[in-house]
């Protein structure tokens, strides 16, 4: 299939070159050039303007940095959404608020065929490499099992969580209680050290006993206890703190339009925002254990 393929960052960059080792055809735009270019290293070929990477694409996919650049890519000055075939199909994986996934949907599919899904995903810059994100798609059905097929090429579990934004909505529902979890995972882990106790044994300990949680499991904050992820790794790489911060504002924002109560999503939102304006944005989310480290040490 010709795909087009904008946005080729953390993210962006491994689903581009996996969609290419799968035989697509794939046109990106990026407005990194470093970027683009090593997209093309990894077989993809560089569109030099938006309207161009969409020419005879069957499918459009958009991983963007917010709401605000996807609404500007497809609706803004020269936005490509008219330039693109009347019978498309358009993926957005970029993670936004619900009410612009739903407007970009409606834009795309008034006076023609062109039909967009929104597809957030999960499993980080790990499964974007190794094709195993989780995709939580929100569109009509029929438009969700058409996406399928080129989806299980940079990923291995597809849901459907709803109409158009519903997958915005489960995937910051997911992560309000990713950073909960990672806050008391890091909070529980530094009272134990507090009083002698070894990391790895309490971790050991809390993931047989009910304090299991997928941060325990697969991302031990406390540096040292399990390898291969970013705490053992000065925090380098994986999930960003201003993009964790990035997601609780849009749980907050969604909270707020729902009057729904999250306390604790609230307070993870003020913790990440302390702990981002403290210079700590570009580091993995689980640096967030560094927060509870006692400053006298
Ligand atoms: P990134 O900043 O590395 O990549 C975004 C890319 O989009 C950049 O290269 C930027 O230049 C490009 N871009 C911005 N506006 C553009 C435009 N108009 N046209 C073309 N390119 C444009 O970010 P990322 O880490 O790849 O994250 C992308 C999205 O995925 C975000 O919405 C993020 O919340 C979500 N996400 C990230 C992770 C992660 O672990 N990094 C995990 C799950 C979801």
């Amino acid at each position: 299939m010709r795909i087009a393929f904008f946005g080729v960052g953390h993210m962006g960059g491994p689903m581009a070159a996996n969609l290419v080792k799968a035989g697509h055809e794939v046109s990106a735009f990026d407005l990194v050039p470093a970027l683009l270019q090593e997209a093309v290293n990894a077989g993809a070929s560089a569109a030099d303007s938006p309207a161009r990477a969409v020419e005879n694409a069957e499918v459009v996919i958009s991983m963007l940095p917010s709401g605000a650049a996807a609404k500007g890519l497809y609706l803004g000055d020269n936005g490509i959404l008219d330039a693109i075939g009347q019978d498309s199909l358009i993926i957005d994986c970029s993670t936004i608020d619900a009410a612009t996934a739903r407007e970009l949907a409606a834009a795309a599919a008034a006076d023609s065929g062109r039909v967009m899904i929104d597809a957030p995903v999960s499993g980080g810059v790990g499964g974007a490499k190794a094709g195993t994100l989780t995709f939580i798609c929100g569109g009509p059905e029929d438009a969700v099992e058409r996406a399928r097929a080129v989806l299980e090429c940079m990923g291995s579990k597809i849901f459907r969580a709803g109409d158009n934004g519903a997958g915005q909505v489960a995937k910051i529902c997911n992560n309000m209680l990713l950073a909960i979890h990672m806050i008391g995972t890091a909070e529980a882990l530094q009272l134990g050290v507090d009083h002698g106790l070894d990391p790895k044994v309490l971790s050991d300990i809390m993931f047989a006993s009910s304090g299991r949680n997928w941060s325990l499991e697969v991302y031990n904050p406390w540096p040292g206890v399990m390898e291969g992820v970013p705490s053992s790794n000065n925090y380098q790489g994986g999930f960003g703190v201003n993009l964790m911060n990035k997601d609780l504002g849009l749980a907050l924002e969604a909270a707020l339009a729902s009057k729904s109560a999250t306390p604790m999503g609230a307070l993870a939102k003020s913790l990440y925002g302390l702990h981002a304006n403290a210079g700590n944005g570009g580091l993995d989310f689980s640096s967030i254990q560094r927060f509870f480290k006692h400053r006298d040490e």
